[in-house]
C-alpha cells in the first residue's frame, strides 16, 4: 500500500436516485416536477447571447438573488444561492458546522445530511422519529452543534407546523437552526417569516421540485445578513463561480412568472389528493402528504415486490432498503395521466 492511499478523504457517497436511460418510462422516483418550466424561462432561454459565455458570470449572482428576495419580501443581502440546495446546505455545513458538539438531525430523513458531516467532519446524532414519524420537538432539547431538518420531512412527507418549527428554533437559540424547504411549496407554510425573530435560522429553498428546474441547479439559503455574509465569505473561499450565467438568467426568469408558478403546484396538489384517495382504495396507507411525492405501504403486499413489478411495467418509484421505511414506497406525483396509469398498474400487480 502507497502513503498516498492513507491520505485520500475516505467517504460513502449519497446515492441519487436512478436516471433511466429507457424511453416511455413513467418516472416518479426523484420527486421531480412533471411539468416544464414556466414559458418565460423557454422565452428567456431564446433570447440568450451565446456569445456571453465567454465571460465568467457574476460571481454575487446579483440578478437572480435580488428576483428572489423581492419574491420572498425580503432584502438582497438575505439571500445566498448555490447550485442547487445540495450545494447550499454542503456550504451551510462547512460554514457553520464547526463545533464538537454533534449536530442534530431525524433519524429518517433526507439521506445526505449524514453524507455531508462525513465529509465535513462533522460529528452527528439522529434523533428519533415517533411511530407515526413524527417530529418531536423535545428530542431536540440537548446539547448540539447545529439541527437540520427537511420540513416537510423526506421521504416520510410529514409536515411539522410552523409553531413546533418556531419551538426547535427557539429552544436551540445558541445553534444554526437550518430548515430544508424542499417541499414547502406543495402546501406548508415556509419559516422565512421567522428569520427576523431569530438570528439563529436559516431556510433552504430551491427551484428544483416547484419550478421544475431541477437541471439548472438553482437553491438558496434565506437568513440573517450576517448568515448571509458568511456563507459567502466560504463561497468565496472555495469557488466565486458556483452559478452559471444560464442558470442566473433563466432562474430569473421563472421567478418573474408567479402565476404559473402558483397554477403548477395547485396541480400537483389536486393530483396528489386525488391519488392518496385512490391508493386508499387500493389498500395503502400513507401519511398526509404536503408535498410532490407520497409515503405508502400497502397491508399485505411487500413494497419491494410491488417496486420490483413497477419497473417492469416502466413505472419508476424509489424504494429505500433502511430500518423502519423498508416497506414503503415513495411515489413522486406526475401528470394525472401519469397517476392513472399508476393505479392501472397497481391493480394488476396486487
Ligand atoms: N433537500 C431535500 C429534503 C431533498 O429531498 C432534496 C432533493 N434530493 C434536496 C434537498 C436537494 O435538492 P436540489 O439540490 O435539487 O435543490
Amino acid at each position: 500500500m502507497k502513503a498516498w492511499e492513507n491520505n485520500i478523504r475516505k467517504v460513502v457517497p449519497y446515492t441519487p436516485g436512478e436516471q433511466p436511460k429507457l424511453k416511455n418510462i413513467i418516472k416518479l422516483n426523484t420527486n421531480e416536477n412533471p411539468y416544464p418550466p414556466s414559458p418565460l424561462v423557454l422565452e428567456e432561454l431564446s433570447k440568450m447571447d451565446y456569445e456571453k459565455f465567454r465571460l465568467y458570470p457574476d460571481p454575487e449572482v446579483k440578478e437572480l438573488n435580488v428576483a428572489i428576495a423581492n419574491s420572498l419580501g425580503v432584502s438582497e443581502d438575505m439571500v445566498f444561492t448555490g447550485v442547487g440546495s445540495d450545494d447550499v446546505i454542503s456550504m451551510i455545513f462547512m460554514t457553520f458546522f464547526n463545533s464538537d458538539k454533534p449536530i442534530l438531525f431525524p433519524e429518517i430523513s433526507y439521506s445526505f445530511y449524514s453524507v455531508w458531516a462525513n465529509l465535513h467532519r462533522v460529528p452527528y446524532e439522529t434523533v428519533r422519529l415517533d411511530d407515526d414519524f413524527n417530529i418531536v420537538v423535545s428530542d431536540f432539547n440537548k446539547t448540539n452543534g447545529g439541527i437540520i431538518f427537511p420540513n416537510p420531512n423526506a421521504p416520510t412527507s410529514k409536515y411539522l407546523s410552523l409553531d413546533l418549527v418556531e419551538e426547535i428554533i427557539k429552544n436551540n437559540s445558541e445553534s444554526i437552526v437550518v430548515v430544508d424547504e424542499a417541499y414547502i411549496d406543495f402546501g406548508g407554510e415556509s419559516a422565512i417569516g421567522l428569520i427576523s425573530k431569530y438570528d439563529n435560522l436559516l431556510v433552504v429553498q430551491t427551484f428544483s421540485k416547484s419550478r421544475s428546474m431541477a437541471g439548472l441547479r438553482i437553491g438558496y439559503a434565506i437568513g440573517n445578513n450576517r448568515l448571509i455574509a458568511a456563507l459567502n465569505d466560504v463561497k468565496f473561499s472555495f469557488n466565486s463561480y458556483t452559478m452559471n450565467m444560464a442558470a442566473i438568467k433563466l432562474g430569473t426568469a421563472a421567478i418573474a412568472d408567479k402565476k404559473y408558478f402558483e397554477e403548477c403546484c395547485s396541480k400537483i396538489i389536486k393530483t396528489r389528493q386525488r391519488t392518496m384517495a385512490e391508493l386508499e382504495k387500493l389498500g395503502f396507507s400513507f401519511p398526509d402528504s404536503k408535498s410532490n411525492f407520497i409515503f405508502a405501504t400497502h397491508k399485505n403486499k411487500k413494497a419491494e415486490e410491488i417496486f420490483v413489478k413497477l419497473k417492469e411495467k416502466n413505472i419508476f418509484v424509489r424504494y429505500f432498503k433502511q430500518p423502519r421505511i423498508d416497506n414503503y414506497l415513495r411515489i413522486t406525483i406526475g401528470t394525472d395521466s401519469q397517476m392513472d396509469a399508476l393505479i392501472t398498474a397497481l391493480k394488476e400487480i396486487l
